[in-house]
């Protein structure tokens, strides 16, 4: 489904940007230094290259959870628990945005992240 979506924008699915691919979907919210150890046979410029074109298309979601940017497939919508104490990433899906209350606005809503910021079980 993502690599026809690679398609679909035109870009063509080159061994580099599948093994970008392979990496994200091993785990969500991987910094570049991750991504880099799952896929070494790709050179870091090219890694970076491929995240920007995936992020272009919306196949990838940069994130910035306070440590430098991380990076995700962006196949469902969710949003993110941030643990202060140990940087603990958890995702919950029900989504607190009500675009009606944005009615007023006049402002076209493409997109929208959340973060909430706290303490997990283990670090209270
Ligand atoms: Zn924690
Ligand atoms: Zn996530
Ligand atoms: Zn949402």
């Amino acid at each position: 489904m993502t690599v026809s979506k690679l398609r679909g924008a035109g870009y063509k699915a080159t061994p580099q940007r599948l093994a970008v691919l392979r990496a994200l979907a091993a785990e969500q919210h991987q910094s570049l230094e991750e991504i880099r150890i799952r896929c070494p046979e790709v050179g870091l410029v090219t890694i970076y290259r491929a995240l920007d074109l995936l992020s272009g298309i919306g196949v990838v979601r940069r994130l910035d959870l306070g440590d430098g940017p991380r990076y995700e497939l962006a196949e469902n919508h969710h949003h993110h628990l941030i643990c202060e104490s140990c940087g603990g990433v958890a995702e919950f899906e029900k989504c607190p945005i009500d675009s009606r209350l944005l009615q007023d606005m006049d402002f076209e809503v493409t997109s929208h992240s959340l973060e909430i910021y706290g303490h997990c079980s283990e670090c209270r």
